[in-house]
């Protein structure tokens, strides 16, 4: 009998705008205001990769060791490198970045042995297309450019 009280009356539908409305309060709005201000997010947060240079001399840290490539289980790191005849080391020529593959475990940030490559806390990585998320040594040391947005 309470139960079809309840339906007749409408009360489950009246307690739950009484919710609603005791929630109107523009203390209790958690509304996001995106863009126009930037949500915290996690400090353990991983967002776009960034390969990182030497901030005076502009150089890639990278040595390009192929360490992140190994360790990445997408395999969708590919680094290009020539071996240099005077230094005997190998200078980094190419650096892909799949992001579309990616899955931000940090594998390969952690693999890294010279903190080149590195997981930032920017999520703002969407593209239109897929060819957009591939990013190549430029995107990764300066950001992407808007140009791979609009692709
Ligand atoms: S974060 Fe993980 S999936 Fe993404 S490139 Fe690094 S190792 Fe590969
Ligand atoms: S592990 Fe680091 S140093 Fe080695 S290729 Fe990758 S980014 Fe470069």
């Amino acid at each position: 009998m309470i139960k079809f009280l309840r339906s007749f009356l409408l009360l489950d539908l009246l307690e739950g705008l009484w919710v609603t409305f005791r929630h109107q309060s523009p203390s209790q709005i958690e509304t996001e205001q995106y863009p126009s201000e930037r949500p915290a997010v996690s400090e353990r947060y991983r967002g776009a990769p960034r390969l990182n240079v030497h901030p005076e001399t502009q150089e890639t840290l990278c040595i390009s060791c192929n360490l992140c490539a190994v360790a990445c289980p997408e395999n969708l790191i590919v680094v290009g490198s020539v071996r240099n005849p005077e230094t005997k080391r190998k200078d980094l020529v190419t650096f892909t970045y799949d992001l579309s593959r990616c899955m931000f475990c940090g594998l390969c940030e952690d693999a890294c042995p010279v903190d080149a490559l590195e997981l930032t806390q920017d999520f703002e990585i969407a593209s239109y297309t897929r060819e957009g998320l591939i990013w190549d040594r430029q995107a990764l040391e300066e950001g992407p450019r808007p140009t791979q947005y609009r692709q």
